[in-house]
């Protein structure tokens, strides 16, 4: 995970680059650390904690140089100290290198290195990184102006496992090396400067203009000019992009936490998504796919597959799929399905989802299924994320820059693009008219809605207050709403630090009771009029037991049996969770808030999770 950034140009670069890692902060938060070329040669200034105290760190604002590179660490391996912080130079410091990823043969290749009589001072298995290059920097006998780059990529070459690195060099204080496989990494061009950076919108304030890499594409960076190497070291040529999202989208806009601002965003973010896929009286249209009759009759399976939130609007989605396609649908998630041999072949369509399309599980999923066969469409927030360059199609949540590390907006833009995905299928199979013309309607009025929904954030506040300090907390639902029950013990866990568990509320009788006890809270989700009345029976039974419930319901029911009802506005079924969840995504988040926490960077998480 982590972040990075790097800057060369005609600034002091040591500001820029402590002001990119605060804004990829949400990415790991374990240590930061700065490193520079000054007129004396490499500086590096690290710490562990936050990237705030790099501030504190003396002689931190004498630095001068105009190239330097930077990181946040999400500790994989060595505990988050000092020595561990990265950057990390090679014996001789002469290279200076930050690492986003896993070396997975960093003990062999540590091995080697002590036995050429290095040594190694941090627990990292990023260490052997500037080291393997020192190695083959002083092998290399040539003197010519291509040698850094010639070690830089001899030593990658030798490295298993995903990186995304930046070099640099004692000798070449006017270079930086830059090269990424298996984990992000985009290079922004400004005029006399460049920026290098994990994603975009830490560096939107900067340019509009980027490079996207793809692996072991190695960037020599100077500070006009960016050349580009395929892996046997041939030039390559490579256009820029020009990102739509404006730099504001990137800040908090006067709210306390991004989380709260990415809440009140999806209205917004709903309607970017539906954009003009959808209109009342015409087909759904997605240019990005031309899919025939044909081929959608040859389909035996959907795979929805990803990890955390995003495969609970894989879980939402398996629903209106299966009800308005009529092909089976299964929802997997991403670490457990690349390991099960699981049955893919070439009638199978499989859809990966990934906000920031780095997901490392769900990239190596989708490249399991394309091996066997089956066609692949990558769902992502990111244009030109690593996902959506090895699918086969992709299409865009266009939710804006999603900063907070628990997914609010980008999972309700997720199942809105999902459910239209579903209609453009059925169109095409001519199955569902009725059903999809009233949920056209319906998809059309959710921005409406979700807006009247955020109204209650006052009532959940005051709950969260009365709640905040319990251990314990249930979500159940049955059909639809389970998964809606799913994601917002997610949340809750994920912000608050409280334990939560989900369940199916018929299966409460089955096990789970036994740990209903007095005053513990429950929250029922009820949405379908059809099991209503069964979940409060359900509802019911932990009431017997002394629990305090709050309801998030549309539909007709007695009040007064519980602590609290939340009504939502009414919708079609299919689309219910995208209502249900926002008074729980706000409950999560007032509870976080009335525990003191860090909402937005919650302990142990990151946002992107682009190791295994
Ligand atoms: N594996 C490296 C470490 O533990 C990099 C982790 C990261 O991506 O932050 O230091």
């Amino acid at each position: 995970m982590c972040g990075i950034v790097g800057y060369i140009g005609t600034k002091k670069a040591s500001p820029i680059l402590i002001n990119g890692l605060i804004r990829l902060e949400y990415r790991g938060y374990d240590s930061a650390g700065i490193s520079t070329i000054e007129k004396d040669g490499l500086s590096i200034m690290k710490d562990k904690g936050r990237v705030n105290n790099l501030y504190n760190l003396p002689g931190i604002d004498d630095l001068e140089g105009t190239i330097g590179i930077a990181h946040t660490r999400w500790a994989t391996h060595g505990k988050p100290s000092k020595e561990n912080s990265h950057p990390h130079m090679d014996n001789s410091k002469a290279f200076s290198v930050v690492h986003n990823g896993i070396i997975e043969n960093y003990n062999e290749l540590k091995k080697f290195l002590t036995d050429n009589g290095y040594t190694f001072y941090s627990q990292t298995d990023t260490e052997v990184i500037p080291n393997l290059i020192h190695y083959y920097y002083e092998k290399d006998n040539t003197n010519d102006d291509n040698k850094f780059l010639k070690a830089v990529k001899n030593a990658c070459l030798d490295l298993k496992g995903s990186f995304a690195l930046e070099v640099i060099c004692k000798d070449f204080p006017e270079n930086m090396i830059v090269v990424r496989k298996d984990s992000p990494l985009v290079i922004g061009k400004g005029n006399g400067e460049n920026y290098v950076s994990s994603d975009i919108p830490a560096i939107l304030s900067f340019t509009k203009d980027f490079y996207l890499l793809n692996d072991l594409e190695f960037v020599i960076l100077s500070k006009n000019d960016a050349k580009f190497y395929d892996k046997d070291l041939n030039m390559i040529e490579k256009e820029t992009k020009t990102i739509e999202w404006n730099a504001s989208s990137a800040e908090k806009d006067g709210f306390e936490d991004f989380m709260l601002k990415e809440i009140y965003e999806q209205p917004t973010a709903i309607r970017e998504t539906i954009g003009s896929k959808l209109n009342e009286n015409s087909k759904c249209e997605f240019d990005e796919l031309n899919f025939t009759k044909e081929y959608l009759n040859s389909i035996n399976k959907i795979y929805i597959i990803a990890c955390g939130t995003a495969m609970h609007a894989g879980l939402v989605a398996k629903n209106v799929m299966e009800k308005l396609c009529k092909i089976q649908t299964e929802v997997d998630i991403a670490s457990e399905f690349r390991y099960r041999e699981p049955l893919v072949d070439k009638n199978t369509l499989s859809i990966f989802i990934s906000q920031s399309g780095e997901t490392a599980d769900t990239i190596a999923a989708l490249k399991l299924c394309k091996e066997k066969g089956a066609k692949t469409i990558a769902i992502s927030n990111v244009i030109g994320s690593s996902i959506t360059r090895e699918a086969h199609y992709s299409i865009y949540t266009h939710a804006g820059p999603e900063i907070a590390v628990a997914s609010t907006k980008a999972y309700t833009s997720q199942v809105v693009l999902l459910t239209l995905l579903a209609i453009y299928f059925a169109e095409i199979l001519g199955n569902s008219k009725d059903i999809i013309e009233n949920l056209k309607k319906d998809i059309l009025d959710l921005p409406k809605k979700v807006d009247e929904t955020l109204k209650d954030s006052e009532i959940i506040k005051n709950f969260a207050k009365k709640v905040y300090q319990e251990h314990d907390i249930f979500f159940l639902g049955r059909g639809i709403d389970e998964t809606v029950a799913r994601e917002s013990a997610l949340k809750l866990k994920e912000i608050s630090y409280i334990h939560a568990d989900s369940y199916p509320a018929g299966e409460l009788k089955h096990g789970p009771i036994a740990l209903i006890e007095k005053d513990i809270t429950v929250i029922g989700i009820m949405t379908d009029p059809k099991l209503v009345d069964k979940t409060v029976s359900n509802i019911q039974e932990v009431i017997s037991r002394g629990a305090k419930t709050l309801i998030v319901t549309n539909q007709k029911i007695d009040s007064k049996m519980f602590d609290l009802v939340i009504k939502i506005p009414e919708t079609n079924a299919f689309i219910s969770p995208i209502l249900s969840v926002i008074p729980l995504q706000l409950f999560a988040y007032y509870i976080s808030k009335e525990k003191g926490l860090d909402v937005d960077k919650p302990r142990n998480l990151a946002k992107s999770v682009t190791v295994e």
